[in-house]
C-alpha cells in the first residue's frame, strides 16, 4: 500500500484532492482519490469514516496498491473535499498509540510479551503470553500512565529492513512479499515498532490509560483498556449512574454498596415470608374449595407450588373428584388434580391454549387462554 497524507499527517483532517474513478457496486460506490487523509485501514486500526464530497465513506478497501472507499453515492470525476470523522479518528489514534505504549512496556519492564491485540469499538484489549495479577496490573497502568506524563514524542518514520534488528524494531514480521523502506513508529525511549496505522504525536495527547478487566484463557490474560477520550466517557457514565443510584436510594455513593446489600436482604427475608403465608392460605383455600359446588379456582397471581398446595388441601377434605386450579389471565398455569388428571389433561390443555404433562393424579402446565377456564373445566365431566 502506498503512503498517503493521513500517514505523514495524522492530524490533517481534510484535504482537497482528484477523484480519480468512481464505479457503481450494487447500491454502494467505489472511489481512488489521488491524495487522501482517510485511513483506509490496517494493522489492527479500522477503516476512518468521513466524506468525500457529497458521499459519506463507509469503508475502504485494498486493490493491490490502490485504496478504494466504499460511499454511499457517486462521486463526480474532478476536485473534492475529502475530510475524516475527527472525533473518531481521534480516538482511533489514541487507542492505537495506548496499545503500543502498553505491549512495549508490558515487555520490557515486565516481560510480559503480547499475542495479539484488538482496538475494539468500546473496549480494546492485549492478550498477554502470561496471567497477570491485579498488583501486577496496578503497577502496569501506574508506569504507562508515568510515560504518558513524560510527554514522550511519538513520529513514524521510514527505514532500511535490513538496519531492523540494529535499530530494535519491536516486530521484525514483514508482510509478505514486502520491499523497500519500512513504515516504523517511535515513542522517544520506549518502542520502535513497524506499523501502518495512525497515531498521536506526543504520548501527552494519550491522557490516560485505565486497565477495565482481565480474562483469563488457557495461561494467557486478555487485559481490556481504555484510553484517552474513552477514560473520560467511562468516568461520566459511571458518574450518571452514580447520581441515578444516589437520587434513587436517598444515600451518597460511599453508601451505596451497603444499602443496596441491605435492600437485597430485605428483598430475600420478604419473599420467604410471602412464600409461607402463600402455603399458610392455601390450606384455608384448599378447604373453601373442597366445600363449594364447583371443582374450579383461579387466583390472578401464584405458581404451581401454590396451587398443588391448595390442591392437596382441598383432595384431603374431599379427595373423590377431579379439580381444575389456574393462575393468571390470559398467560398463566394450570393444575389439574384429582382422579383422571393424567387422561383428562391433554384436552384441558388445549381448551386453555397450553401445554403440560403429567399422569395419575396430577397433570399441570403453562397456559395462554386461561379466561376460557370455565369451557375447560366442563370437560372434567
Ligand atoms: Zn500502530
Amino acid at each position: 500500500m502506498k503512503l498517503l497524507t493521513c500517514h505523514a499527517d495524522a492530524h490533517r483532517r481534510s484535504l482537497e484532492t482528484e477523484v480519480l474513478s468512481c464505479t457503481a457496486r450494487g447500491e454502494q460506490h467505489l472511489v481512488e482519490l489521488a491524495e487522501s487523509v482517510l485511513f483506509p485501514g490496517g494493522g489492527g486500526q479500522p477503516a476512518d469514516h468521513g466524506t468525500i464530497g457529497p458521499a459519506r465513506v463507509l469503508d475502504a478497501e485494498e486493490d493491490g496498491e490502490r485504496v478504494l472507499y466504499v460511499v454511499d453515492r457517486p462521486v463526480a470525476a474532478g476536485r473534492a473535499q475529502v475530510t475524516v470523522d475527527w472525533p473518531r479518528r481521534f480516538d482511533h489514534m489514541q487507542q492505537h498509540t495506548a496499545q503500543h505504549l502498553i505491549t512495549s512496556i508490558a515487555a520490557a519492564e515486565f516481560g510480559w510479551q503480547t499475542v495479539a491485540f484488538h482496538l475494539n469499538p468500546e473496549r480494546s484489549d492485549i492478550v498477554l503470553s502470561t496471567v497477570p495479577d491485579a498488583d501486577g496490573i496496578r503497577r502496569l497502568e501506574a508506569r504507562v500512565n508515568a510515560a504518558i506524563r513524560e510527554a514522550r514524542p511519538v513520529r513514524p518514520r521510514l527505514i532500511d529492513p535490513a538496519d531492523m534488528e540494529r535499530e530494535g524494531v519491536r516486530s521484525r514480521l514483514l508482510p509478505a512479499g514486502h520491499s523497500g523502506p519500512l513504515r516504523v513508529i517511535e515513542i522517544e525511549g520506549y518502542d520502535l515498532n513497524t506499523c501502518g496505522g495512525t497515531h498521536v504525536s506526543n504520548t501527552a495527547e494519550l491522557q490516560a490509560v485505565r486497565f477495565v478487566g482481565l480474562d483469563v484463557q488457557k495461561g494467557t490474560g486478555r487485559l481490556h483498556w481504555l484510553a484517552g477520550g474513552r477514560v473520560l466517557a467511562d468516568a461520566r457514565e459511571a458518574q450518571a449512574r452514580s447520581e441515578a443510584l444516589t437520587r434513587l436510594l436517598c444515600r451518597g455513593p460511599a453508601e451505596h454498596v451497603a444499602v443496596a446489600e441491605g435492600l437485597l436482604g430485605e428483598v430475600k427475608d420478604g419473599r420467604r415470608a410471602l412464600k409461607a403465608l402463600e402455603l399458610e392460605l392455601a390450606e384455608y383455600l384448599g378447604r373453601a374449595l373442597a366445600a363449594s359446588e364447583a371443582p374450579t379456582l383461579h387466583r390472578d397471581t401464584a405458581d404451581l407450588g401454590v396451587l398443588g398446595a391448595i390442591a392437596k388441601a382441598a383432595a384431603a377434605v374431599r379427595g373423590d373428584r377431579l379439580m381444575l386450579l389456574t393462575a393468571g389471565e390470559p398467560e398463566g398455569v394450570f393444575l389439574l388434580f384429582g382422579p383422571g388428571a393424567g387422561e383428562a389433561g391433554p384436552a384441558v390443555a388445549e381448551v386453555l391454549g397450553g401445554r403440560g404433562g403429567g399422569r395419575g393424579q396430577r397433570y399441570q402446565g403453562k397456559a395462554t387462554a386461561n379466561q376460557r377456564r370455565a369451557e375447560a373445566a366442563a370437560l372434567l365431566g
